[in-house]
């Protein structure tokens, strides 16, 4: 049979998210094709045709998936899944909605933030905030499933041009509608990509103490996060929350600040490289899982730190 993986791209290029879920789908060893949902996007399309082990590129080109609803979406995959028993999305809020939708109607099995693939019926998922590794079987013919790109190693190489066939869009589900998406201006590298997050915690007290996670963090060309506290608190904006409930980011260093470590938050961290973590508690639950542990004061450590490391970190 065949395996449909959803294709992320913002318009004009494909997101390097992308080849990880396609890195995900060829494990499985049946024939990957891609399908491209946007508008005026046939140049997203010829660059997907392209990329190595795609043997179809479906090319779905119409604007209402400029601002897409779950529902939208779930009929256009329940359209299209017949032909496939496979489905590959990544783990984000659309494709959380529109899947299960998608998979009541087909009677297909749905599994969610997949982070290993043993076979065409054999998934692992973290359950408790990721404080267990699930191995799940499907019995179903047909599987759903969304995963976390970054657990996967993304596909290489390229290839001559495979077909790009048009699909019928499905016409719109306007039970909800997407009124407008803000994206926040900032120069830091993305969040899910960066190498280096530099990450504050309850601990740092006030929105503007801020300043000084911002300054490490622009010192070593990394992105800045926060735990949900301190996003709760109005220290930081939802958009950088990590966590269970927050993205899920896998730098090569993590550096904490302020963090006690509670499981929600371990959930997002958990494929990060190197953590260093400090924390005026020498009992606080992040050093059990901390590379490096400073127990100390964050008003010396972070100024210290940006003053005594090299700026030299290359996040290309
Ligand atoms: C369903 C559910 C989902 C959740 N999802 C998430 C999620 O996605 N992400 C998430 O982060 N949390 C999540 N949480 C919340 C989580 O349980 C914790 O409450 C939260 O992570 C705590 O954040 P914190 O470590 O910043 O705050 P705290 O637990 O209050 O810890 C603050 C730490 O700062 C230290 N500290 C204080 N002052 C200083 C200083 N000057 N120098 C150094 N250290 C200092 C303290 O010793 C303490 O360890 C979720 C909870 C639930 C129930």
């Amino acid at each position: 049979m065949t395996t449909l993986v959803i294709a992320e791209h913002d318009g004009a290029q494909i997101d390097p998210s992308t080849l990880n879920l396609l890195g995900a789908a060829s494990q499985i060893g049946d024939p990957v094709q891609l399908l491209v949902l946007g508008h005026d996007c046939a140049a997203v399309a010829q660059a997907a045709a392209a990329l190595a082990g795609v043997s179809q590129v479906l090319l779905a080109d119409n604007p209402q998936w400029v601002t897409p609803s779950a529902e939208t979406l779930a009929r256009q995959i329940e359209a299209l899944m017949p032909a496939y028993d496979l489905l590959v999305a990544a783990h984000k809020m659309l494709h959380r909605g529109a899947l299960p939708r998608a998979a009541a109607r087909l009677r297909a099995a749905y599994l969610s933030d997949v982070v290993a693939i043993e076979s065409a019926h054999r998934f692992v998922r973290p359950m408790y905030a990721g404080s267990v590794l699930a191995r799940m079987e499907t019995q179903s013919a047909m599987t759903l499933l969304t995963l976390r790109p970054t657990g996967f190693a993304p596909a290489v190489g390229t290839q001559g041009a495979c077909p790009v066939v048009d699909v019928a869009t499905v016409t719109p589900d306007h039970r909800s509608r997407l009124e407008n998406r803000e994206t926040m201006g900032s120069d830091r590298p993305d969040l899910s990509r960066a190498r280096v997050v530099v990450a504050a915690g309850r601990g740092v007290g006030a929105r503007e103490h801020m300043a000084l996670i911002e300054q490490l963090a622009d010192h070593l060309g990394g992105a800045v996060g926060a735990s949900r506290a301190a996003v709760d608190a109005g220290f930081a904006p939802n958009a950088i929350q990590i966590g269970q409930t927050g993205k899920s980011v896998a730098p090569d260093v993590y550096l904490a600040f302020g963090i006690s470590g509670a499981i929600q938050h371990l959930a997002g961290i958990k494929d990060a490289g190197f953590i260093v973590a400090v924390n005026k508690d020498p009992d606080a639950p992040i050093f059990s899982i901390a590379d490096v542990g400073f127990v100390g004061d964050l008003f010396d450590v972070l100024p210290a730190l940006t003053a005594g490391l090299p700026a030299a970190v290359d996040t290309a």
